[in-house]
């Protein structure tokens, strides 16, 4: 389930209302499963998922592609997770050699913010992990560095017995995409890629470490991807711009704009439920 589908900030207002206006996390729900246990980024969409555990505690890990601010600032707003029932894991790529925990403090800390990661309730873990496989939550993960800008980032492929999908929200593919990124999404059932731009924009996309709508459109065509899911708007998108785009695609079954609420069956190649 997507519970926040913006880049950079959270776009409140009337014009944001149909697509949403929480910055990037997706809630992944296992198959045959009734909660979601992993949880893909952090931004402020993961206080969405308090009201979606229907009064539950959470327990389950959360795999953070980067530790831009869109992508944590959630984390001390999530009610499920900041109570002393819950039980979190949280994943962030490994760099500087620094811990986990001080590389979510740099930005989590006095005078930032008032508290330290040691201060949301519950037992939580935070892991600096590698890129290559992990099992997490019963998935299989695959995590391959990504181009970017300003600190390590990772785009992650989630699969198990039942299909596949892969998570990168923050990408620059205008730099060059190697043949790791390539395969990590290769015939991929659903891809949420970074469509922060479009062509008109190419300058700000190229300058800012992302890529436009045309750019993910065409890679995930070239790399077998079933059904690509355009994720990470711009703040100043507006829904009629989005509704634009997704006219532009109606004819193009495997490219949906993403709204936060929507819920994607990996089962079935990507079908949407909204
Ligand atoms: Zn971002
Ligand atoms: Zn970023």
């Amino acid at each position: 389930m997507l519970l926040g589908v913006r880049g950079s900030t959270p776009a409140p207002g009337p014009d944001f209302v149909r697509y949403g206006g929480h910055t990037s996390c997706v809630a992944v729900v296992p198959d045959g499963g009734e909660r979601p246990t992993l949880v893909l980024d952090a931004g402020t969409g993961l206080r969405e998922l308090s009201a979606q555990l229907g009064g539950a505690a959470f327990r389950g890990s959360i795999l953070v592609s980067h530790l831009h601010w869109d992508h944590v600032q959630g984390l001390p707003f999530f009610a499920a997770g900041d109570r002393p029932d819950a039980e979190v894991s949280l994943y962030v790529p490994a760099q500087n050699g620094r811990s986990g925990r001080d590389l979510l403090a740099a930005s989590m800390a006095p005078p930032n913010f008032p508290i330290t990661p040691e201060g949301l309730e519950g037992a939580w873990s935070f892991r600096a992990i590698d890129a290559g496989y992990h099992t997490v939550e019963d998935f299989r993960i695959r995590a391959t560095e990504v181009k970017h800008k300003g600190g390590r980032t990772f785009g992650y492929r989630i699969s198990d017995e039942t299909g596949s999908a892969a998570y990168i929200p923050d990408h620059v593919i205008s730099a060059g995409v190697g043949d790791e990124v390539r395969d990590l999404i290769h015939d991929v059932d659903v891809l949420l890629h970074d469509a922060q731009f479009v062509e008109s924009e190419r300058q700000w996309a190229d300058a800012y470490a992302h890529s436009t709508v045309e750019d993910a459109v065409a890679l995930a065509r070239e790399c077998g991807v079933r059904t690509l899911v355009l994720f990470h708007h711009g703040p100043a998108r507006t829904d009629d711009a989005l509704d634009a785009i997704a006219a532009t695609y109606a004819d193009d079954v495997t490219v949906h704009v993403a709204r936060q609420g929507d819920e994607i069956d990996v089962r079935r190649l990507g079908e949407l439920h909204r």
